[in-house]
């Protein structure tokens, strides 16, 4: 099953915007995974919303214990399938770390924002600022100064581009599918939310396990068979090895989907995967699984009132600090003032709230907005 021959070959590799000699012992692609997990957007994940706020439930996952869980998925799909699992996993850390405060009701309520000067907001274009010009901490180069790979795998994890589409990403290989162990990310990232706001909603009483079998394919069926084989287990038990098997199964259905597609397609290089559409996929049954999953979580999780509230008054506070910076700039932080000099207000008022977690939106709403 392996692909290592499309493996990314480090020998390929386009470099970084600041060239830098090499590592004693430690490779390229693992100092990019180092400095990713040593940015201070990568710490402030701990503070931004996955589904639940922090609010609702001090176990459930928020955006850092869920990158965690991408990198664990995918290093373990690329470590199968042959491919460099140190490339997979700066990318799985690196998936989510241009997310505003509060998910994506935030990323929506900025994207409104911008809109009305012309301009988008997105989660991706946001984390590729944030490592190319916003994290500070090395003498020699603003940013992070990651490989030209992982910055390509950051603007293309969840969706391809085509030249002149956005003038911000034309070096970035527009038209080209990035490499395998960037493709993998996107669906890791379901498999791991998927399986995850099911456990964090059962969890909290939303809903019951004959609820997701009458909507998920195939998971009665698992469910009957550990009722079987564990017949003294109470429902927590049954209820967490039915998640243990849902990751598993579609863990498995990414490898041998992925595999599967890749040896029909005949792709013997990594120009070769550029070109094809792309070839990472799980396999058919589990496809329609996972989006059985995902209909019953928006269902039975996403929509219900608590959380549409909760959504609703943080795009609202979002909204309002945005309008309160525009018209009062003096109130923003010395840092971000000076950056008036090149940049028009809307987009540093942007990017000042798209860098705050979800606490530090709050404080500041209470603080300015009366
Ligand atoms: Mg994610």
């Amino acid at each position: 099953m392996t692909l290592a021959r499309l493996r990314f070959p480090h020998h390929a590799m386009r470099g970084r915007r600041y060239p830098e000699p090499p590592h004693p012992y430690r490779n390229e692609f693992q100092r990019d995974r180092d400095r990713i997990i040593h940015a201070r957007a990568f710490r402030r994940l701990e503070d931004k919303t996955q589904v639940f706020s922090e609010r609702l439930s001090d176990h459930f996952r928020n955006r850092l214990t869920h990158t965690i869980e991408v990198a664990q998925i995918a290093r373990t799909v690329a470590a199968a399938l042959g491919l460099d699992e140190d490339f997979t996993e700066a990318l799985a850390l690196a998936h989510d770390i241009g997310h505003p405060p509060f998910g994506h009701s935030g990323e929506e309520a900025l994207d409104r924002q911008m809109r009305r000067y012309g301009e988008r907001f997105d989660h991706n274009v946001n984390a590729l600022r944030l490592v190319e010009s916003f994290e500070l901490r090395y003498a020699r180069f603003p940013g992070l100064n990651l490989t030209f790979e992982v910055r390509e795998g950051i603007v293309k994890h969840s969706r391809d581009f085509e030249p002149g589409e956005n003038p911000e990403l034309d070096e970035f290989l527009p038209g080209l599918r990035p490499p395998l162990e960037a493709q993998l990310i996107d669906l890791a990232d379901e498999i791991a939310y998927n399986t995850a706001d099911l456990d964090d909603g059962w969890s909290a009483g939303l809903f019951t396990m004959d609820q997701i079998a009458a909507s998920v394919p195939g998971y009665r069926a698992i469910v009957e068979e550990l009722r079987r084989a564990f017949p003294r287990a109470g429902e927590r038990e049954i209820f967490l090895e039915s998640v243990r098997r849902l990751i598993d199964l579609l863990a498995t259905a990414l490898i041998e989907g992925t595999a599967a597609n890749a040896l029909a397609s005949a792709a013997e290089t990594v120009d070769d995967v550029r070109r094809l559409p792309r070839l990472a996929a799980m396999t058919d049954g589990a496809a329609e699984i996972n989006r059985g999953l995902k209909r019953f979580l928006f269902e039975n999780l996403y929509s219900i009132p608590m959380l549409a509230e909760e959504r609703r008054l943080a795009a609202e506070k979002i909204g309002a600090l945005f309008e309160f910076f525009m018209s009062q700039p003096e109130h923003l932080p010395e840092n971000h003032r000076k950056r008036l000099e090149n940049f028009p207000l809307h987009r540093v008022v942007c990017d000042y709230i798209a860098g705050m977690t979800d606490g530090y939106l709050r404080r500041t709403a209470e603080r300015l907005l009366r």
